[in-house]
Protein backbone atom coordinates (compact mmCIF):
# COMPACT_ATOMS: atom_id res chain seq x y z
CA UNK A 1 0.00 0.00 0.00
CA UNK A 2 1.33 3.21 -1.19
CA UNK A 3 -1.04 6.33 -0.39
CA UNK A 4 -4.03 6.42 2.70
CA UNK A 5 -6.55 6.46 0.48
CA UNK A 6 -5.65 3.37 -1.47
CA UNK A 7 -7.52 0.15 -0.39
CA UNK A 8 -5.28 -2.73 1.16
CA UNK A 9 -6.17 -5.40 -1.32
CA UNK A 10 -8.35 -6.48 -4.48
CA UNK A 11 -11.61 -6.92 -2.66
CA UNK A 12 -14.64 -8.61 -4.42
CA UNK A 13 -17.60 -6.31 -5.99
CA UNK A 14 -20.68 -7.28 -7.64
CA UNK A 15 -22.49 -4.65 -9.50
CA UNK A 16 -26.38 -5.51 -10.05
CA UNK A 17 -27.87 -3.43 -13.00
CA UNK A 18 -28.58 -1.80 -16.03
CA UNK A 19 -26.37 -2.11 -19.26
CA UNK A 20 -28.03 0.33 -22.07
CA UNK A 21 -26.26 1.69 -25.37
CA UNK A 22 -26.03 5.11 -26.04
CA UNK A 23 -27.19 6.72 -28.61
CA UNK A 24 -25.99 10.41 -28.49
CA UNK A 25 -26.78 13.25 -31.43
CA UNK A 26 -25.50 17.14 -31.07
CA UNK A 27 -28.52 19.20 -31.72
CA UNK A 28 -28.49 23.33 -31.97
CA UNK A 29 -31.49 23.21 -29.35
CA UNK A 30 -33.83 20.21 -28.62
CA UNK A 31 -36.97 19.63 -30.70
CA UNK A 32 -40.26 20.48 -29.16
CA UNK A 33 -43.34 18.36 -29.56
CA UNK A 34 -44.10 17.39 -33.25
CA UNK A 35 -41.18 18.66 -34.44
CA UNK A 36 -38.28 17.63 -36.38
CA UNK A 37 -34.61 18.98 -36.38
CA UNK A 38 -30.83 18.18 -37.56
CA UNK A 39 -28.35 16.85 -35.28
CA UNK A 40 -25.02 16.37 -36.03
CA UNK A 41 -23.65 12.40 -36.51
CA UNK A 42 -24.80 9.52 -34.63
CA UNK A 43 -22.25 8.37 -31.61
CA UNK A 44 -22.84 4.78 -30.19
CA UNK A 45 -21.21 4.12 -26.93
CA UNK A 46 -21.38 1.40 -24.21
CA UNK A 47 -23.48 3.08 -21.26
CA UNK A 48 -26.13 2.26 -18.24
CA UNK A 49 -25.35 3.10 -15.14
CA UNK A 50 -24.99 -0.36 -13.64
CA UNK A 51 -22.23 -1.62 -16.63
CA UNK A 52 -20.55 2.01 -16.23
CA UNK A 53 -20.31 1.38 -12.36
CA UNK A 54 -19.16 -2.34 -13.11
CA UNK A 55 -16.55 -0.68 -15.72
CA UNK A 56 -15.13 1.67 -13.21
CA UNK A 57 -14.80 -0.53 -9.93
CA UNK A 58 -12.96 -2.74 -12.05
CA UNK A 59 -10.68 -0.60 -14.88
CA UNK A 60 -10.68 2.52 -11.77
CA UNK A 61 -10.97 0.65 -8.64
CA UNK A 62 -8.95 -2.10 -9.36
CA UNK A 63 -11.63 -4.72 -7.85
CA UNK A 64 -12.54 -8.18 -8.66
CA UNK A 65 -15.79 -6.99 -9.95
CA UNK A 66 -18.58 -9.32 -11.34
CA UNK A 67 -21.69 -7.63 -13.07
CA UNK A 68 -25.26 -9.15 -13.04
CA UNK A 69 -27.35 -7.58 -15.49
CA UNK A 70 -29.17 -8.74 -19.03
CA UNK A 71 -28.52 -8.43 -22.57
CA UNK A 72 -29.96 -8.67 -26.04
CA UNK A 73 -28.71 -11.28 -28.40
CA UNK A 74 -27.88 -8.23 -30.58
CA UNK A 75 -25.55 -6.06 -31.71
CA UNK A 76 -25.99 -3.64 -28.72
CA UNK A 77 -25.25 -6.57 -26.79
CA UNK A 78 -21.93 -7.40 -28.00
CA UNK A 79 -20.63 -3.97 -28.05
CA UNK A 80 -21.44 -4.22 -23.89
CA UNK A 81 -20.13 -7.14 -23.67
CA UNK A 82 -16.91 -5.88 -25.23
CA UNK A 83 -16.52 -2.56 -23.10
CA UNK A 84 -17.06 -4.90 -19.44
CA UNK A 85 -14.47 -7.36 -20.94
CA UNK A 86 -11.64 -5.00 -21.13
CA UNK A 87 -12.67 -2.93 -18.08
CA UNK A 88 -11.68 -6.65 -17.07
CA UNK A 89 -15.28 -7.25 -15.32
CA UNK A 90 -16.00 -10.65 -14.91
CA UNK A 91 -19.52 -11.19 -17.42
CA UNK A 92 -20.17 -14.94 -16.60
CA UNK A 93 -23.34 -14.16 -15.06
CA UNK A 94 -24.81 -11.66 -17.94
CA UNK A 95 -28.05 -13.56 -18.90
CA UNK A 96 -28.86 -12.95 -22.73
CA UNK A 97 -32.63 -12.74 -23.19
CA UNK A 98 -34.75 -12.28 -25.34
CA UNK A 99 -35.54 -8.60 -25.51
CA UNK A 100 -33.54 -5.64 -27.39
CA UNK A 101 -30.30 -4.52 -25.40
CA UNK A 102 -31.39 -1.19 -23.04
CA UNK A 103 -31.08 1.65 -25.35
CA UNK A 104 -30.40 5.58 -24.23
CA UNK A 105 -31.19 7.92 -26.78
CA UNK A 106 -29.46 10.42 -25.95
CA UNK A 107 -29.85 14.70 -27.45
CA UNK A 108 -27.01 17.32 -26.32
CA UNK A 109 -27.68 20.99 -27.28
CA UNK A 110 -24.43 23.55 -27.08
CA UNK A 111 -24.77 24.47 -23.55
CA UNK A 112 -23.85 20.78 -22.49
CA UNK A 113 -27.66 20.08 -21.67
CA UNK A 114 -28.58 16.29 -22.09
CA UNK A 115 -32.43 15.08 -23.06
CA UNK A 116 -32.55 11.34 -22.25
CA UNK A 117 -35.19 8.76 -23.24
CA UNK A 118 -34.28 5.31 -22.16
CA UNK A 119 -36.27 2.20 -24.02
CA UNK A 120 -35.12 -0.46 -20.55
CA UNK A 121 -35.76 -3.48 -23.04
CA UNK A 122 -33.31 -6.17 -21.68
CA UNK A 123 -33.26 -4.38 -17.88
CA UNK A 124 -36.38 -5.44 -17.40
CA UNK A 125 -35.26 -9.04 -17.69
CA UNK A 126 -32.17 -8.99 -14.84
CA UNK A 127 -32.80 -12.03 -12.05
CA UNK A 128 -31.25 -13.36 -9.56
CA UNK A 129 -30.64 -16.72 -10.16
CA UNK A 130 -28.46 -19.56 -8.01
CA UNK A 131 -25.22 -18.72 -9.74
CA UNK A 132 -25.76 -14.89 -9.59
CA UNK A 133 -26.68 -15.36 -5.73
CA UNK A 134 -23.86 -17.65 -5.15
CA UNK A 135 -21.61 -15.02 -6.56
CA UNK A 136 -22.97 -12.14 -4.25
CA UNK A 137 -22.68 -14.32 -1.02
CA UNK A 138 -19.20 -13.77 -2.31
CA UNK A 139 -19.20 -10.36 -2.38
CA UNK A 140 -17.64 -7.80 -0.03
CA UNK A 141 -19.63 -4.90 -1.84
CA UNK A 142 -22.70 -5.36 -3.62
CA UNK A 143 -23.44 -2.12 -5.54
CA UNK A 144 -26.87 -1.50 -7.48
CA UNK A 145 -28.74 1.33 -8.62
CA UNK A 146 -32.55 1.50 -9.85
CA UNK A 147 -32.60 1.39 -13.38
CA UNK A 148 -33.93 -2.20 -13.36
CA UNK A 149 -36.82 -3.51 -11.08
CA UNK A 150 -36.70 -2.97 -7.38
CA UNK A 151 -37.56 -6.70 -6.69
CA UNK A 152 -34.25 -7.59 -8.34
CA UNK A 153 -32.10 -5.12 -5.82
CA UNK A 154 -34.37 -6.40 -3.29
CA UNK A 155 -33.14 -9.98 -4.02
CA UNK A 156 -29.64 -8.67 -4.54
CA UNK A 157 -29.84 -7.58 -1.24
CA UNK A 158 -31.01 -10.99 -0.06
CA UNK A 159 -28.40 -12.78 -1.55
CA UNK A 160 -25.72 -11.20 0.18
CA UNK A 161 -23.89 -12.39 3.07
CA UNK A 162 -23.51 -11.09 6.76
CA UNK A 163 -21.22 -8.35 7.17
CA UNK A 164 -21.21 -7.35 3.03
CA UNK A 165 -21.96 -4.24 2.23
CA UNK A 166 -25.08 -3.29 0.59
CA UNK A 167 -24.45 0.20 -1.30
CA UNK A 168 -27.55 1.68 -3.31
CA UNK A 169 -27.01 4.90 -5.82
CA UNK A 170 -30.82 5.73 -5.74
CA UNK A 171 -30.63 6.86 -9.38
CA UNK A 172 -32.59 7.88 -11.54
CA UNK A 173 -34.50 8.85 -7.87
CA UNK A 174 -38.01 7.07 -6.91
CA UNK A 175 -39.31 6.30 -3.52
CA UNK A 176 -38.03 3.72 -1.87
CA UNK A 177 -39.78 0.85 0.28
CA UNK A 178 -39.58 0.40 3.67
CA UNK A 179 -37.73 -3.19 3.04
CA UNK A 180 -35.42 -1.66 0.95
CA UNK A 181 -34.29 1.00 3.75
CA UNK A 182 -33.73 -1.50 5.85
CA UNK A 183 -31.48 -3.32 3.61
CA UNK A 184 -29.45 -0.57 3.02
CA UNK A 185 -25.89 0.09 4.31
CA UNK A 186 -24.77 3.05 2.58
CA UNK A 187 -26.74 5.58 0.08
CA UNK A 188 -24.78 7.12 -2.50
CA UNK A 189 -26.98 10.08 -4.29
CA UNK A 190 -26.49 13.53 -5.84
CA UNK A 191 -28.51 16.93 -4.14
CA UNK A 192 -31.32 16.14 -6.11
CA UNK A 193 -31.62 12.82 -5.59
CA UNK A 194 -31.20 13.86 -1.48
CA UNK A 195 -33.67 16.05 -2.21
CA UNK A 196 -35.98 13.69 -3.53
CA UNK A 197 -35.43 11.06 -1.05
CA UNK A 198 -35.64 13.47 1.73
CA UNK A 199 -39.01 14.62 0.53
CA UNK A 200 -38.10 18.34 0.19
CA UNK A 201 -35.50 20.85 2.03
CA UNK A 202 -34.88 19.47 5.81
CA UNK A 203 -35.24 20.63 8.88
CA UNK A 204 -34.66 18.29 11.15
CA UNK A 205 -35.01 18.56 14.88
CA UNK A 206 -31.75 18.58 16.27
CA UNK A 207 -29.88 19.13 13.47
CA UNK A 208 -27.89 22.46 14.41
CA UNK A 209 -26.08 22.64 10.62
CA UNK A 210 -26.83 26.05 8.72
CA UNK A 211 -25.19 23.85 5.57
CA UNK A 212 -28.20 22.47 3.33
CA UNK A 213 -26.21 19.56 2.28
CA UNK A 214 -25.72 18.47 5.87
CA UNK A 215 -29.43 19.44 6.75
CA UNK A 216 -30.54 16.99 3.88
CA UNK A 217 -27.75 14.09 5.26
CA UNK A 218 -29.34 14.34 8.84
CA UNK A 219 -32.43 13.34 7.54
CA UNK A 220 -31.63 10.70 5.55
CA UNK A 221 -29.50 9.07 8.20
CA UNK A 222 -32.62 8.53 9.92
CA UNK A 223 -33.05 5.83 7.75
CA UNK A 224 -29.73 4.37 6.58
CA UNK A 225 -26.31 4.33 8.50
CA UNK A 226 -24.32 5.88 5.97
CA UNK A 227 -24.88 8.70 3.31
CA UNK A 228 -22.55 10.40 0.55
CA UNK A 229 -24.01 12.88 -1.38
CA UNK A 230 -21.59 13.78 -4.62
CA UNK A 231 -22.08 17.61 -5.31
CA UNK A 232 -20.63 17.49 -8.85
CA UNK A 233 -17.08 20.08 -9.08
CA UNK A 234 -17.58 20.31 -5.20
CA UNK A 235 -17.06 16.76 -4.21
CA UNK A 236 -19.09 15.37 -2.06
CA UNK A 237 -20.27 15.07 1.69
CA UNK A 238 -19.79 11.80 3.77
CA UNK A 239 -22.44 11.44 6.70
CA UNK A 240 -22.00 8.77 9.01
CA UNK A 241 -24.44 7.70 12.06
CA UNK A 242 -22.64 8.84 15.08
CA UNK A 243 -19.71 11.12 13.61
CA UNK A 244 -19.25 14.49 12.05
CA UNK A 245 -19.99 14.80 8.83
CA UNK A 246 -16.72 15.39 6.44
CA UNK A 247 -16.93 17.25 3.12
CA UNK A 248 -14.80 16.00 0.32
CA UNK A 249 -13.42 18.62 -2.03
CA UNK A 250 -12.74 17.14 -6.10
CA UNK A 251 -9.80 18.34 -7.66
CA UNK A 252 -10.41 21.04 -10.23
CA UNK A 253 -10.31 20.11 -13.65
CA UNK A 254 -11.53 21.28 -17.14
CA UNK A 255 -14.84 19.86 -17.16
CA UNK A 256 -15.25 18.00 -21.11
CA UNK A 257 -18.83 15.41 -20.34
CA UNK A 258 -20.07 15.36 -17.08
CA UNK A 259 -21.45 11.74 -18.51
CA UNK A 260 -20.35 9.14 -16.10
CA UNK A 261 -18.99 11.34 -13.48
CA UNK A 262 -21.25 9.88 -11.17
CA UNK A 263 -21.11 6.66 -12.04
CA UNK A 264 -17.16 6.47 -12.08
CA UNK A 265 -17.01 7.76 -8.16
CA UNK A 266 -20.12 4.76 -7.15
CA UNK A 267 -17.82 2.26 -8.59
CA UNK A 268 -14.41 2.97 -7.10
CA UNK A 269 -16.05 4.18 -3.97
CA UNK A 270 -17.18 0.41 -3.80
CA UNK A 271 -14.08 -0.75 -5.14
CA UNK A 272 -11.98 0.98 -1.85
CA UNK A 273 -14.23 -0.21 0.49
CA UNK A 274 -14.19 -3.92 -0.67
CA UNK A 275 -10.62 -3.38 -0.22
CA UNK A 276 -10.74 -2.58 3.50
CA UNK A 277 -10.93 1.43 2.78
CA UNK A 278 -12.89 3.72 5.63
CA UNK A 279 -15.60 5.39 3.79
CA UNK A 280 -14.18 8.90 4.07
CA UNK A 281 -10.57 7.55 2.16
CA UNK A 282 -12.89 5.13 -0.24
CA UNK A 283 -14.60 8.97 -1.07
CA UNK A 284 -11.51 10.72 -1.55
CA UNK A 285 -10.48 8.36 -4.04
CA UNK A 286 -13.57 8.24 -6.12
CA UNK A 287 -13.58 12.06 -6.01
CA UNK A 288 -10.66 11.64 -8.28
CA UNK A 289 -11.61 9.26 -10.55
CA UNK A 290 -14.91 11.14 -10.93
CA UNK A 291 -12.94 14.69 -11.82
CA UNK A 292 -10.67 12.52 -14.53
CA UNK A 293 -14.00 11.48 -15.98
CA UNK A 294 -15.68 14.74 -16.61
CA UNK A 295 -12.41 15.22 -19.09
CA UNK A 296 -13.06 12.60 -21.19
CA UNK A 297 -16.03 12.14 -23.16
CA UNK A 298 -18.63 8.72 -22.77
CA UNK A 299 -19.67 6.77 -20.35
CA UNK A 300 -17.73 4.35 -20.11
CA UNK A 301 -14.89 5.22 -22.54
CA UNK A 302 -14.21 8.08 -19.80
CA UNK A 303 -13.48 5.67 -16.70
CA UNK A 304 -9.66 6.15 -15.79
CA UNK A 305 -7.22 3.46 -15.28
CA UNK A 306 -6.18 2.84 -11.18
CA UNK A 307 -2.68 4.16 -12.25
CA UNK A 308 -4.04 7.57 -13.77
CA UNK A 309 -6.28 7.89 -10.61
CA UNK A 310 -3.08 7.13 -8.31
CA UNK A 311 -1.17 9.21 -10.31
CA UNK A 312 -3.27 11.86 -10.28
CA UNK A 313 -4.26 11.82 -6.38
CA UNK A 314 -0.76 11.24 -5.39
CA UNK A 315 1.37 13.85 -7.97
CA UNK A 316 4.29 13.72 -5.60
CA UNK A 317 5.15 9.89 -6.21
CA UNK A 318 5.35 10.96 -10.32
CA UNK A 319 9.51 10.15 -10.82
P1 LIG B 1 -24.02 12.79 -10.92
O1 LIG B 1 -23.38 12.65 -12.27
O2 LIG B 1 -24.58 11.50 -10.40
O3 LIG B 1 -24.97 13.96 -10.80
P2 LIG B 1 -21.97 14.41 -9.69
O4 LIG B 1 -22.14 15.39 -10.79
O5 LIG B 1 -22.21 14.88 -8.30
O6 LIG B 1 -22.80 13.08 -9.94
O7 LIG B 1 -20.45 13.88 -9.81
C1 LIG B 1 -19.96 12.79 -9.07
C2 LIG B 1 -18.55 13.07 -8.64
O8 LIG B 1 -17.70 13.29 -9.78
C3 LIG B 1 -18.38 14.33 -7.78
O9 LIG B 1 -18.59 14.05 -6.41
C4 LIG B 1 -16.94 14.71 -8.07
O10 LIG B 1 -16.05 13.92 -7.30
C5 LIG B 1 -16.76 14.32 -9.54
N1 LIG B 1 -17.09 15.47 -10.41
C6 LIG B 1 -18.24 15.71 -11.08
N2 LIG B 1 -18.18 16.88 -11.78
C7 LIG B 1 -16.96 17.39 -11.53
C8 LIG B 1 -16.26 18.58 -11.94
N3 LIG B 1 -16.83 19.50 -12.76
N4 LIG B 1 -15.00 18.78 -11.47
C9 LIG B 1 -14.40 17.88 -10.66
N5 LIG B 1 -15.01 16.75 -10.23
C10 LIG B 1 -16.26 16.49 -10.66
Amino acid sequence: MTGSSQAARRGRVVVVGSANVDLVVDVPRHPGGGETILGGDLRRSPGGKGANQAVAAARAGGADTSFVGALGRDESGELLLASLDRAGVRTDLVERVEAPTGTALITVSPDGENAIVVAPGANSHVRIGAAQADRLAAADVVLAQLEIPLDVVLAAAAARRPGAVLALNAAPSRDLPDEMWAALDLLVVNEHEALDLAGGPADPAGTASPDPVERLAAVLLERVPAVVVTLGGAGCLVAQRGAAPVRVPAPRVDAVDTTGAGDTFCGVLAAALAGGSTLVDAARTASFAGALAVTRPGAQDAVPTADEVTTFAHPEQLP
